[in-house]
């Protein structure tokens, strides 16, 4: 390793996490006089390949584990993985059907073809990856407790979950309610989301929501889509699409005429539905409806922009209020051809008057005909500013919009609470419905078309539980969370977190419902106490306990300290579940701030006693490509994460993750600053094997002449006072998680500090050997393997990682000696660039230097002010009453006095002890005046106590 050119990373990492494991190093023992701290990351989802982006979050979590580790603490980091859901089934069905790309990926990522081929059951992909996963986080150091290793599809876990659920259920937090969910035709459920892990298009699809209101033509219903019930009070005609065909289909006991789409839609909404026969929209133009609410007729009239596949194919017109409307009437009104061609009573239709019904500051009486003027919407075909324009309209009426008088009882009502009102009343009356839909096609995996369905009876758990809620709002006091702005929204989110559905039929992997065995607990549901769960998959993965052992009562004794144990084993399991609850932290991916953290806490809130409630979360940001696209092969990043171990190495990876960013914000892939980093360590090596080989050759010339503390050079105390001074920056840092600032003092600013020490001539033994020691420990719960290869290089025996963490320590506080060090710096950099400036402007080479000190009134003066006196009071003290207009020109340089001042003498003694040191720095001849003797250009004048003034002589 001494070698400059190259340091051999990955065999390094190789022989410390080699003997990390054999020595059993991160496996905790309970001991209750020592101090615990329980630390996860959300476990990962089985999904393939972990990536860069996975890693980040879990380097941050090592890196505080390793941290607390070594302020003593005994730190319980175990890790295991998600396998619930469909993904292992569809990529074993993959694997199967021999599918080039997934077989291709597999490959690419370094599986061996005759592994492959044999992953063609769920079980295998799943036990693949669960080893593929942990030798990754092997591979990148981290400090986990591997023998707490569990997995959600594991026969020990679905007890687990089985217990969860029996005790939500005796709580009464399970409830059947009819829901709408996604579903492939062919597959059964499926989650419509940006991962598209369940589909192959329509990620962004949203689920909308429309009232249907049950317009009344002769014995049917002619139910109109609207997103805004309270515009049925404007409603001055109905638009159908004369083009398109239309069905009377019974729904329960009525008859709707709605489009073939919406009928077929509504097959799976509705319990019975039937289509009865086909309709041709032309032949509905011109007939008269009922509005249900007002009672008025209003005239069905043509419009092609009424789309057969958007809600139900029934469009009600609200020109007052809707740019759409507007325009239609508009036309229709002026075209007598169209008119005529549907032989519709043309003085009727040219007579419809808008009816405004919405009251806002921003717009007059007819909203909709004052944007479509001020945009300049002259034609149904301008769809882009049509649909501006309504955005526009809906969401200012939306905010700050009221009902106006014409609107009886609901008069007075802001918009926004039109839904709970007007749109219950109508439901419960039976004067409007629903239907669903997808704002775009959505497509399964399996090719066929997603549509939403109802379910009679499916399972939620009540997380809208007030009491529940309350209690979570109340322990966010008690929490750290990470960042300060989650920390700030986190209550809101839990406010409006709604009882989430929590099974799903057919098959997918995870545990079946104890009461009701045709469902299968979903994914997030099976993934909120687990923590709790790593206590107890220590001992069965020890064969300490067996599957059967996993009973109603083991769970309660454990966790709830309910009922007796039966037998030793018990007792210890509890023993130790009550030593390490609370979790401390648990840190997981910014997308679970509204998903896994709600579910999380409130879940623990229901079921466990207030003393086991988790104190910590974190949510980390994400790694995205060059320029914020997604990793991928093209932009970087998308390499098996083993390959860029071993090309970045493992430390500069995880340096890389830690210095680049605070934990909350994204970073972005870049090959150049990851580079950077592994430069940075190389450098950091070779810098520590200069100080042992310092500290060598100083053994060898001093060996009889070992300095005791009081007699060393003041540059050995500045560097052991500047070290201390970090230590107390990198503590307070790491308090507040910014891990990023933590990493900066240590690996940025320490290393400037030493190489200072070096060019200062710093050499002495015992001081290299403590920089050393010191700088070691800060930087190794970051970069582990190469803290572990020089602590062993320099002479220690046992592993660093288990090394006490540097603290501040007070006594070893030297202000003096920092303050007359910092002056020598600050006139270095003085020096630099005023030697440069005065050769670029002569054209000769510089050579004397004189440095002016500042004369003793000078001292006293600042002496003075810094003990509060004012500015005026001093011009006023007699004794510097010769100083007077030099005072009044100080007066900005009074009101920032240093906080260590130090003497004329000890002041000329620092420079005159410094001045070796810059003449070998700047090749030039230094005088330095103390009484001024020699000033061609009277600079001495602006010389300030801790800052001579500079004359540079030339050649
Ligand atoms: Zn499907």
């Amino acid at each position: 390793m001494a070698n400059k050119s190259s340091v051999d990373f990955h065999y390094i990492e190789q022989k410390w996490q080699k003997k990390w494991q054999n020595k059993k190093v991160f496996e905790p023992k309970v001991d209750e006089n020592k101090e615990k701290y329980f630390i996860i990351f959300a476990y990962p989802g089985i999904s393939g390949y972990l990536h860069v982006g996975h890693m980040r979050g879990y380097s941050i979590t090592d890196v505080v584990a390793r941290y607390h580790r070594m302020l003593g603490k005994n730190v319980f980091f175990p890790v295991g993985t998600h396998a619930s859901g469909n993904i292992a089934i569809s990529f074993a069905n993959k694997i199967k059907n021999r599918d080039e790309k997934w077989i291709n990926y597999l490959v690419d990522n370094g599986c061996p073809k005759d592994i492959v081929s044999n992953l063609t059951t769920p079980e295998k992909i799943i036990e693949f990856f669960n080893k593929e996963y942990v030798d990754s986080w092997k591979a990148y150091g981290f400090s986990s407790s591997w023998s707490a290793f569990t997995c959600t599809s594991f026969d020990d876990y679905h007890k687990f979950i089985e217990w969860q659920f029996k005790k939500f259920m005796d709580l009464g937090l399970l409830i059947q309610k009819p829901y709408f969910t996604t579903t492939c035709i062919n597959c059964g459920p499926v989650a419509v989301d940006l991962s598209e892990t369940d589909i192959s298009k329509g990620g962004n699809a949203e689920v909308v929501e429309y009232f249907t209101i049950k317009f009344k033509l002769e014995n049917n219903v002619l139910p109109a889509a609207t997103l805004r019930p309270e515009t049925l009070f404007g409603v001055v005609n109905m638009w159908i699409n004369p083009e398109i065909n239309y069905v009377r289909a019974s729904v329960g006991s009525e008859i709707y005429i709605i489009s073939k789409q919406a009928a077929e839609k509504l097959k799976y909404q509705e319990e019975s539905v039937e289509i009865i026969e086909q309709v041709s929209g032309k032949e509905l133009i011109g007939k008269y409806c009922e509005n249900p609410l007002t009672k008025n007729k209003v005239i069905i009239l043509p419009a092609l922009f009424v789309d057969p596949n958007v809600g139900t194919g029934v469009v009600m017109s609200v020109p007052a209020h809707a740019p759409y409307d507007y325009i239609a009437l508009k036309d229709i009104q002026n075209n007598n051809n169209l008119l005529d061609k549907f032989n519709l009573p043309k003085e009727e239709i040219k007579n419809i008057k808008q009816i405004s019904l919405i009251k806002t500051q921003e717009f007059g009486e007819f909203p909709a005909e004052e944007i479509c003027k001020k945009i300049g919407i002259d034609t149904q075909n301008e769809i882009e500013k049509l649909e501006q324009a309504t955005t526009e309209i809906y969401l200012k009426e939306f905010s700050k919009g009221v009902l106006k008088e014409i609107c009886g009882k609901y008069a007075g009502l802001k918009i926004s609470e039109v839904k709970e009102n007007l749109g219950a009343d109508l439901l419960n009356q039976n004067l409007a419905g629903k239907i669903r839909d997808l704002s775009e096609e959505v497509i399964c995996r399996c090719g066929g078309k997603v549509v939403i369905k109802k379910i009679p009876d499916q399972w939620f758990i009540k997380y809208s539980d007030k009491s529940i809620t309350e209690k979570a709002k109340k322990q966010v006091d008690n929490m750290q969370i990470i960042p300060e702005s989650f920390k700030k929204n986190f209550p809101r989110i839990l406010t409006w977190f709604e009882d989430r559905a929590c099974t799903r039929l057919n098959n997918w992997i995870g545990t079946k419902l104890p009461f009701d065995k045709k469902w299968i607990i979903e994914p997030i549901a099976d993934s909120t106490i687990y923590p709790a769960y790593y206590i107890v998959s220590q001992y069965f993965n020890n064969k300490k306990i067996s599957v059967d052992d996993l009973t109603e009562e083991f769970f309660d004794y454990v966790f709830l300290g309910k009922g007796k144990p039966k037998n030793e084993i018990w007792k210890e399991i509890h023993r130790e579940f009550d030593y390490w609850y609370p979790l401390n932290m648990n840190i997981a991916g910014k997308e679970h701030k509204t998903v896994h953290f709600p579910v999380f806490l409130k879940s623990h809130i229901a079921i466990f006693p207030e003393k086991y409630w988790p104190v910590g979360i974190g949510a980390n940001g994400w790694v995205t490509g060059k320029g914020k696209f997604k990793l991928s092969k093209s932009k970087g990043g998308a390499e098996p994460i083993k390959d860029i171990a071993k090309k970045y190495s493992v430390d500069g990876m995880r340096l890389y993750y830690l210095n680049t960013a605070e934990l909350f914000s994204d970073i972005e892939w870049d090959q150049d600053i990851i580079i950077k980093y592994k430069k940075k360590l190389e450098s950091i090596i070779n810098l520590i094997n200069e100080l042992s080989i310092k500290k060598d050759e100083e053994e060898m010339i001093n060996e009889l002449s070992i300095k005791k503390d009081e007699e060393k050079e003041a540059i050995d105390k500045w560097i052991l006072s500047k070290l201390n001074a970090s230590c107390k920056v990198v503590e307070s840092e790491f308090n507040k998680f910014n891990i990023k600032k933590a990493s900066d003092e240590i690996f940025f600013n320490i290393h400037n500090l030493i190489k200072w020490y070096l060019s200062r001539g710093g050499k002495d033994k015992q001081t290299l050997e403590k920089v050393s020691n010191i700088w070691l420990r800060l930087m190794a719960p970051f970069t582990p393997h190469i803290c572990e290869e020089l602590w062993e290089q320099i002479g220690n025996k046992d592993f660093i990682s288990l090394a006490s963490y540097p603290q501040f320590d007070k006594s070893l506080e030297d202000k003096h000696t920092e303050a007359s060090e910092e002056n020598i710096i600050n006139l270095h950099e003085t020096l630099r660039e005023l030697i440069l400036l005065v050769e670029k402007g002569s054209r000769k080479k510089a050579k004397k230097i004189h440095l002016y000190l500042a004369p003793e009134w000078k001292y006293e003066l600042f002496k003075d002010a810094s003990s509060g006196k004012q500015i005026g009071e001093l011009l006023r003290a007699q004794k510097y009453a010769e100083h007077k207009f030099e005072i009044e020109n100080m007066a900005s340089k009074l009101r920032a006095i240093p906080g260590v001042l130090l003497s004329r003498n000890k002041e000329f003694a620092v420079l005159e002890d410094a001045k070796m040191f810059f003449e070998k720095e700047f090749g030039v001849i230094f005088e330095i005046q103390k009484e001024t003797t020699f000033d061609p250009q009277n600079t001495a004048k602006f010389s300030l106590p801790g800052k001579p003034a500079v004359f540079v002589e030339v050649e």
